[in-house]
């Protein structure tokens, strides 16, 4: 459990870590390092997320990794008051929301508190920690609710 904000991080132990393919992979890495890297077009200079060879924008081929601060406002969110896999029972209900992150650019996360997410909810990064055994240890981006809303 991270403790960066305060309050202890709740995981789901059983959660299957990644998959990082040749795109996420630096993604991935990053959140093990306590940063976010989205990706910038170097042709349009619009952020994107996940990382994909080509800007979905003006479909300029490449792009560059840059670190966001993962601060951002939820753009929308589901709430699921059972889990959809059995692996999230335990941390049932929680949010997963979509967040527009300040700069540019959307990414998924959960929300916490649960409860608090809504639309427009200005939100900070956190790091969770899940300790697999050996090389299965991930860390996972965590959305907390900012202290100072609008
Ligand atoms: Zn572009």
């Amino acid at each position: 459990m991270s403790t960066a904000a305060g309050t202890p991080i709740p995981i789901a132990v059983n959660a299957p870590p990644p998959t990082p393919d040749e795109h996420s992979a630096v993604f991935w890495a990053g959140l093990a390092d306590r940063r976010i890297v989205v990706q910038v077009c170097e042709t349009c200079a619009k952020r994107r997320f996940p990382r994909m060879p080509t800007c979905p924008y003006c479909g300029a081929v490449g792009g560059v990794d840059v670190e966001a601060d993962g601060t951002g406002t939820v753009y929308s969110f589901v709430r699921p008051q059972r889990a959809l896999t059995p692996a999230y029972a335990e941390l049932a209900p929680y949010a997963i929301a979509t967040v527009e992150l300040d700069g540019g650019g959307r990414m998924f996360g959960r929300v916490i508190p649960a409860d608090a997410c809504a639309i427009g909810l200005r939100v900070t990064p956190d790091f969770a920690d899940h300790p697999g055994p050996g090389d299965a240890a991930w860390t996972e981006l965590v959305f907390r609710a900012a202290p100072d809303q609008p």
